[in-house]
């Protein structure tokens, strides 16, 4: 007999994502590991059972104090994971929403001194208190959204020290918030002002100092270039990358976001973990990352909230065979805290069926970061790390706009509603 503290039973169906090659591609990026009229047993922190709901009081029973509880009309997924975020900022940028409206674009904000060197300047004015403060604010946000886990990149203070302490942070976050965090070295976000003409400069002082420490005091789990003209070139990017590759740091993209960079065929070359963005990447590069087995991690709310006119390539890249990922890319930009609207716009603008978009936004999003052992999907053995909604099937998250989960829950302990 199973034993468990909290069995949820009458289940209009759980999406395990359990099942199936990781990362998912093509086809099997629709199959979810659906489990219709379902229970799920959680003990100790971990699922301890997850299958048919009838009959389960003779599989499981509960531990003195437990709770049982049906949940019909309900369904449950595995927590989301946020592939991409630059959670770490001060501020924010609403005032730039109308000079977008009036016709300038991210880059033409950025080169007049606003944008994202705005940011810059409030984030290293900021007190680390007030980072946590703010950065733990939109992490409640996201965890109210479903959210468990979440990739966390520094970047917005493009000094040597600025970067450290910001990473410094993010094994705070995660105590405090309760939340997984992957953490990931974006000192190349842009070049900082200090080195707007001499770029060579900053990249030698991330290549021999920056990253060798971030590496050498366990900071990092991955790289990221922000590979575009004006920022980092791909040769530039490549010697980043190949230096955190050699310090054991995993290679992450920001890939051709606003022009065709060579930031795919990089990404794949170097066989990254993953390409981001992708907005303006050349359809004939998609085969590269297909074989090369780099996951493409789209962040479709981002041309929304630029007003561009490029939609992630969604549809062409599963069509292409690469496994597709999402992100919400929370930033002053775009400044989304809901991996279910993050869904819909994948749906709706990138155009991932609702099951892709879930698959992309748990399994494939997990394996983005590194973490597809530990998230991404429900069996017993693994970390209770779901989120239940009222929808009458899966699908309705990416299907409705920005749907909330009725209850999330973390390591087997509720932390939405707190
Ligand atoms: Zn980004």
């Amino acid at each position: 007999m199973i034993r468990a503290e909290l069995l949820l039973t009458d289940l209009e169906e759980v999406a395990t994502l359990d099942r199936g090659p990781v990362p998912r591609t093509g086809a099997r990026m629709r199959e979810l590991g659906r489990i219709p009229d379902a229970a799920i047993g959680m003990d100790a922190g971990r699922v301890v059972y997850v299958g048919p709901s009838r009959g389960v009081g003779r599989r499981v029973s509960l531990r003195r104090g437990g709770q049982r509880r049906s949940l019909r009309g309900h369904v449950i997924v595995p927590g989301f994971v946020d592939a991409h975020t630059h959670l770490l900022f001060a501020g924010e940028r609403s005032s730039e929403v109308s000079q977008k409206i009036d016709g300038k674009s991210y880059l033409d904000i950025a080169r007049s001194g606003g944008g994202l060197f705005s940011t810059v300047r409030a984030t290293r004015r900021a007190a680390s208190s007030d980072l946590l403060t703010q950065a733990l604010g939109r992490l409640h946000r996201m965890q109210s959204y479903g959210t468990t886990t979440a990739e966390v990149k520094s970047g917005y203070a493009l000094t040597h020290a600025g970067e450290i302490r910001l990473l410094s942070l993010i094994p705070q976050l995660e105590r405090r918030s309760r939340l997984r965090l992957v953490p990931t070295f974006l000192g190349a976000h842009a070049r900082p002002p200090e080195f707007a003409h001499r770029p060579e400069e900053y990249v030698r002082a991330m290549v021999q100092r920056t990253i060798p420490e971030v590496a050498r005091r366990g900071l990092a789990r991955f790289a990221d270039v922000f590979c575009e003209p004006g920022f980092f070139s791909a040769s530039q990017s490549e010697r980043i990358l190949r230096e955190a590759g050699a310090n054991g740091l995993g290679a992450k993209i920001h890939a051709d976001e606003f022009v065709p960079s060579g930031g795919a065929r990089l990404a794949s070359r170097l066989g990254a973990r993953s390409a981001d963005h992708l907005l303006a990447t050349p359809p004939a590069d998609f085969d590269g990352l297909a074989k090369a087995g780099v996951t493409a991690v789209l962040l479709p709310v981002t041309p929304f909230a630029s007003l561009s006119k490029h939609a992630s390539p969604g549809r062409p890249l599963i069509d292409a065979g690469v496994a597709v990922a999402l992100g919400s890319d929370l930033c002053p930009n775009s400044w989304v805290e809901s991996m279910p609207t993050v869904m819909a716009h994948a749906v709706y603008s990138a155009r991932l069926t609702p099951a892709e978009a879930l698959t992309a936004a748990t399994i494939n999003a997990a394996h983005a970061i590194g973490e597809e052992e530990h998230a991404g999907r429900i069996s017993a053995g693994r970390e209770a790390d779901l989120a239940v909604f009222e929808l009458p099937s899966v699908e309705h998250i990416a299907y409705r706009m920005g749907v909330v989960p009725v209850e999330v829950y973390r390591q087997g302990i509720r932390i939405s509603p707190r």
